[in-house]
């Protein structure tokens, strides 16, 4: 892999295309999943490329929502699996939720490729693509609605992230609680989605672990009032007027030049 010099501005943005394109190349990230990650970074460059206070927020009630699951499930995509697959593996020990391979343009080969990635990060056993044990869920076409009777199939709570919008509504029409990790807090996913955390995967996924760390010792109670406390069209519209305050600093810096 091309080396990018430790102080190049965008040398973290640089690092995650590098590892994409590695994944796409070995068959776990699909084209399609690239043209995803150019979305994503063009919110994270409005957003300031940090993890802003209402990511943080979201995290925390994403954390209580997970602990206080009965049966919690990750689902995970390509480009989780080629930029966070060691991360994925260790939040769903903290706060013990299955893993759950879950493709959009699914093949076999694919499913195969995304196990094979969190094997080797530490899983020790990961769901989806196991054939006779999947179930197709309502109102989806295409392969995607196949999942595990045993994971998403029967989670009250789902993690999921880079996740289309169709897909989301769908796992909250069945009633699940839907946590989404999604950069643009205006896409269907990040508006049906119970819990959103705009921010990017890679900052948000050990994000929510250390949330969820933080909150080991809470009592169930005070897990619910977090919960019941959050408001996620608040969260969003704190995400856009976030955007919408650096747009207006960085437009009056230009203008004083
Ligand atoms: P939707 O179907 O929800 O309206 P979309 O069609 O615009 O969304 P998809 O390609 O279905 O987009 O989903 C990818 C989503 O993931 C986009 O909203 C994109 O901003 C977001 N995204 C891409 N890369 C990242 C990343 N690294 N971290 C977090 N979010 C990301
Ligand atoms: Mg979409």
């Amino acid at each position: 892999m091309e080396t990018v010099p430790e102080a190049h501005p965008r040398r973290k943005s640089i690092m995650t295309r590098h590892a994409l394109v590695a994944g796409f190349e070995k068959g776990l990230v699909c084209g399609q999943g690239l043209i995803a990650q150019g979305r994503g970074e063009a919110f994270d460059y409005l957003l300031g490329e940090e993890t802003n206070d209402f990511a943080k927020d979201a995290s925390e009630a994403a954390a209580a929502m997970l602990l206080l699951a009965r049966s919690p499930v990750v689902s995970v995509n390509g480009n989780m699996a080629a930029l966070c697959a060691r991360e994925i593996v260790l939040l769903a020990g903290e706060v013990g939720a299955k893993i759950e391979v879950n493709l959009f343009y699914r093949t076999d080969e694919r499913v195969e490729r995304v196990r094979q990635a969190l094997s080797e990060a530490g899983a020790k056993r990961v769901l989806g693509g196991e054939g006779r044990g999947e179930v197709k869920i309502p109102e989806l076409f295409s392969e995607r609605r196949r999942v595990s009777r045993k994971g998403i199939y029967s989670a009250d709570v789902v993690l999921l992230a880079l996740e289309d919008g169709d897909r989301t509504k769908a796992l909250v029409r069945m009633g699940k609680k839907v946590v989404a990790v999604d950069l643009n807090p205006l896409s269907a996913t990040s508006q049906a989605a119970t819990v959103t955390v705009v921010d990017e995967i890679t900052r948000a996924i050990p994000g929510i672990r250390f949330a969820a760390a933080g909150l080991r010792r809470a009592n169930r109670k005070a897990l619910r009032e977090k919960v019941r406390a959050f408001d996620n069209r608040k969260t969003l519209s704190r995400a856009l007027k976030r955007i919408g305050a650096r747009m207006r600093e960085l437009s009056g810096e230009l203008g004083r030049g």
